[in-house]
């Protein structure tokens, strides 16, 4: 089944930062991919700018050398494209803090065309970048900011921020990337949701047990120590991906798939998030092994009290959802980097097989890393002669089983995104007002834990964290489950 690629009109493409760790890793490979699947119209530009003296010349030959890098394995791109996508391709030397490059940047806009100005730089240049926008005239009707994460670190700062870019930008011309909304899986939980008549009679409180979201990685946090170390893992996951994931799954279904309509839906959910008290909350850190350092070796202060990991049980305090918990937990340097969502649903009301002492539970597993796809665990009988004893077996949807090889192809996070950035969809971006609830809600857990002054439970690297994160689900008969990449 191959996906139909619609090209959009020619747009410029600024990206600012555009020699960045984000933009060869992630940006450039995504607009080369969206390149080779024809969706980019012969006129579309794009445009590095960040501080390194380059002229456009070299800019091709160092997006050439990042595709070559981030770009292996992908299929549908023949290395000759390499040399036509360069054409698209060109650089401007600018300091977002000073008035060099401006002129050369504005000079070069198209007026009539969509322009969209990728903020690749830290947050602490977020707001430079829009005064700077306004001042030389590009920031008019035709113009979209796209903001990387991190989008503050508290509420007051996520509302200072928000300020700043709305003295220039309309909301409506504002995109603040989550990459997890981009995934593939992310946006069929919504298909499953609101396009069958089979789950959302049973997605409440009375049928489901309970909801766990797990993102795990295997990676510590390596030369992003310093801004990690400032954050820890309920900042840098919780606060964004992770909330984001609980709001689509706890949301009421919108009236239309339309961006105020999804996102004044997942605003609900989180203003009516409970407070997590003390004992549903795990905090840990990750321990050196035998080959790798731990957490306190890769920052700087050897008392640092910034968790690597968290677990925590949350409620969502609504009709639909009061009374079934909410787990979550994340962490670096775990035993596998997998990421899932299940949904645990409750027993049936009474065994009429006696003959088989197990439980059993079906489950939706929504698989966002590796393998995208959906389990639903279903009970059947055990086969073969001997009674009736029953067996868990998933019906299994791996995309690129069930629709061929081209879902796994599928345009990646980052593809889906910038290209709704060209398009002018936002359902799949964070509204200011959601990202400031989060923050909100956020704060005062952060704050409690440092008033008690909280110390992280230290955990082997390879584990699935702390031991006390098992306690949080076993206390009520529940448990995490198995997780493997
Ligand atoms: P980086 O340090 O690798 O790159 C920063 C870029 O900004 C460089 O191109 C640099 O030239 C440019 N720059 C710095 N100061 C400038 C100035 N005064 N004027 C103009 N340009 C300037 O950072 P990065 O890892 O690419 O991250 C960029 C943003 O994306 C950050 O906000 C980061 O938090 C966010 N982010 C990064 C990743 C990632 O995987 N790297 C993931 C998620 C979010």
């Amino acid at each position: 089944m191959a996906s139909r690629v619609i090209p959009v009109d020619p747009f410029d493409l600024v990206i600012f930062g555009g020699t960045g760790d984000l933009a060869r890793r992630k940006i450039l490979p995504a607009l080369f991919r969206r390149f080779c699947a024809g969706q980019m119209e012969e006129g579309t530009r794009i445009i590095g700018a960040a501080r390194s003296q380059m002229d456009d010349v070299e800019y091709r030959a160092f997006v050439a050398e990042a595709l070559l890098e981030f770009n292996s394995g992908h299929s549908g791109c023949e290395p000759g494209t390499i040399k036509r996508f360069q054409k698209t391709l060109s650089y401007v030397t600018l300091d977002a803090r000073g008035e060099e490059g401006w002129d050369a940047l504005a000079a070069k806009m198209h007026p009539g065309r969509v322009r969209a100005f990728y903020f690749s730089v830290g947050p602490s240049l977020f707001s430079d970048l829009a005064q700077r926008l306004h001042q030389y005239g590009m920031a008019d009707h035709d113009a979209r900011i796209v903001v990387e994460k991190p989008f503050g670190r508290d509420l007051a700062t996520a509302q200072a921020l928000n300020r700043s870019l709305a003295e220039h930008f309309d909301e409506s011309q504002i995109y603040r990337i989550d990459h997890y909304l981009g995934k593939e899986t992310v946006q069929n939980l919504m298909a499953l949701r609101f396009g069958n008549m089979l789950f959302e009679p049973l997605w409440n409180s009375r049928y489901v047990d309970h909801i766990q979201i797990t993102v795990a990685e295997t990676v510590g946090v390596g030369g992003r120590g310093e801004y990690y170390d400032r954050a820890g893992a309920m900042r840098d996951m919780v606060q964004n991906h992770l909330m984001q994931l609980l709001c689509l799954i706890a949301m009421e279904p919108p009236a239309k798939f339309d961006p105020d309509a999804v996102r004044d839906e997942k605003l609900k959910v989180i203003r009516a998030l409970g407070e997590v008290g003390r004992d549903d909350l795990v905090r840990g850190q990750y321990l050196a092994d035998h080959e790798k350092p731990g957490y306190l070796e890769h920052v700087e202060n050897p008392d640092s009290i910034t968790e690597s990991f968290i677990a925590m049980k949350l409620n969502v305090i609504n009709w639909r959802w009061a009374g079934t918990p909410f787990y979550l937990r994340t962490g670096k340097r775990l035993s596998d980097r997998a990421s899932e969502i299940a949904v645990v649903f409750k027993e049936a009301p009474h065994n009429i097989f006696t003959e088989d002492t197990g439980r059993h539970r079906n489950i939706l597993t929504i698989r966002l890393q590796p393998n995208e796809g959906i389990d639903l665990d279903v009970t059947i009988k055990e086969p073969g002669p001997g009674g009736m004893r029953l067996v868990d077996v998933p019906l299994d949807m791996t995309f690129s089983e069930a629709l061929g090889p081209d879902a796994d192809d599928a345009a990646d996070a980052y593809e889906r995104l910038i290209m709704d950035v060209v398009r002018g969809n936002q359902t799949l971006f964070m509204r200011g007002d959601e990202v400031e609830a989060a923050w909100a809600w956020t704060d005062p857990i952060i704050a409690s834990w440092e008033a008690r002054g909280d110390k992280p439970i230290p955990y082997a690297t390879g584990s699935f964290g702390p031991e006390d994160a098992l306690a949080l689900l076993h206390r009520s008969g529940r448990k995490w489950r198995e997780i493997r990449a």
